[in-house]
């Protein structure tokens, strides 16, 4: 079966080729941020030259100007436009309340569009002769003889004129179907398919009545089969698991999740590349504390990040309510250098202490000298944070013998200088 999916680039693969891309100019310079949904249009020309509705959304010099995502001709055939995530103008004037309740306007900036190869609202002329009722100018029929196609009987509650309809074919709906899973399964924040007609009523009769747009959701966002609903039959939901792929050398997915969860992230599935809604959620808060755009996804950037070992840690939310011991003992480097800081800035004075002591008790002032040798002794040992043992009151006293050993040398040596300078030996 044909396999639909969505790549880094954000473009549309078919069986990891890349389908028949065309450039329009009817969009916007801007991304969509989040894209949440679906809109599901019929492009209302004739349906069966794709291509003819595609150059006409490449065109800039017409009225409405517009252009929808992607292109599904009746054959299954898929073309698309520009990026999945830019802003392309294919919804108008629109309004909708979308699952998470809130009512948004302007559905470009929100909703990816696709546009099915669609006749459009269609009169009778014979038993099996129906033509578009744009085609005012009688150019164009659908003889249902010659054409392959059904033509379906179903209208809008606002537009009950409007019909009968050219069936979508079955390859159709499953290529529709198909790219809608890529979507839903690449931003998970997608959760639904609407018609044209949902966030344009009164105005637009797009995608037409004769899909079944809530098979069309189940089969896309609970995994069911389409044509078992809508032909009344039981389906088994079978939801695909999006398996994420490396582009960079050296690092898998796996190897990525694994040291995303050494990072402190929550990484579900661990051993496989499967990519659900939690990798997600840490994959947006790494990219964000690292600086790097927030694509939820393993892209170039991210893996790159993860590989080269320079990836920031997430901070634990618990971290402010911790004391400086577990810090320290969970081997924080903030800590140690501070503790490294107050030693230092405790020992030097300590030795001055001990060895000013030294330098009493040569003097003859015994009782203070040794009291400050007791004191800088005493200092030595704190900042190494234990109480005073047998061990470092050892380290203190040899520190401080040792100290006063260069003090005693310093002395002694002062004193053959006065008295070399006295002597005449040296001048004076
Ligand atoms: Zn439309």
């Amino acid at each position: 079966m044909t396999k639909f999916s969505v790549w880094h680039d954000h473009k549309l693969y078919k069986d990891g080729e890349l389908v028949t891309y065309h450039e329009t100019r009817n969009a916007s310079a801007k991304d969509i941020r989040t894209p949440i949904g679906i809109v599901v249009h019929g492009t209302f020309g004739n349906p069966f030259n794709i291509e003819g509705s595609i150059s006409w959304n490449q065109r800039v010099d017409v009225r409405g100007r517009g252009s929808a995502h992607v292109y599904i001709d009746r054959d299954g055939v898929v073309h698309a436009m520009n990026r999945l995530n830019q802003v392309l103008w294919h919804a108008g004037t629109s309004k909708w309340t979308c699952k998470d309740g809130k009512t948004r306007k302007r559905l470009n900036n929100h909703f990816i569009g696709i546009e099915l190869a669609c006749a459009g609202p269609l009169d009778r002329i014979s038993a099996t002769t129906f033509r578009p009722k744009w085609d005012t100018r009688k150019r164009f029929k659908i003889d249902l003889k010659k054409a392959e196609g059904t033509v379906g009987e179903a209208a809008y509650p606002d537009k009950p004129e409007y019909n009968l309809w050219l069936n979508y074919t079955d390859d159709q709906i499953e290529a529709l179907i198909g790219v809608c899973r890529a979507l839903a399964a690449y931003w998970p924040t997608i959760d639904e398919c609407i018609t044209h007609h949902d966030c344009s009523p009164n105005r637009k009769w797009d995608c037409a009545p004769t899909l079944d747009m809530i098979a069309l959701n189940r089969a896309v966002f609970d995994g069911a089969g389409y044509f078992d609903i809508v032909r009344g039959q039981a389906s088994t939901p079978t939801k695909e698991p999006y398996v994420a792929s490396s582009d960079v050398p050296g690092i898998t997915i796996t190897e990525a999740k694994k040291i995303m969860f050494d990072l402190g992230f929550r990484i579900t599935d661990l051993n496989s590349p499967v990519v659900g809604k939690t990798v997600r959620a840490s994959l947006l808060e790494l990219q964000d504390d690292n600086n790097l755009p927030c694509t939820g996804h393993f892209d170039t950037a991210t893996l790159e990040l993860l590989v080269s070992g320079k990836a920031i840690r997430r901070p634990d939310p618990e971290l402010d309510k911790l004391d400086t011991n577990t810090l320290r003992s969970r081997g924080s480097t903030t800590i140690a250098a501070a503790d490294n800081d107050e030693r230092i800035a405790i020992t030097v004075p300590a030795v001055f202490t001990g060895v000013a002591g030294v330098d009493a008790i040569i003097k003859g002032q015994f009782f203070s000298g040794l009291s400050d040798m007791a004191s800088g002794i005493t200092q030595l040992t704190k900042p190494f944070g234990f109480e005073i043992g047998p061990w470092n009151l050892l380290i203190g006293c040899l520190v401080t013998a040792f100290s006063a050993i260069i003090l005693v040398r310093a002395r002694l040596r002062k004193a053959k200088r006065v008295a070399d300078a006295r002597s005449g030996k040296a001048p004076r």
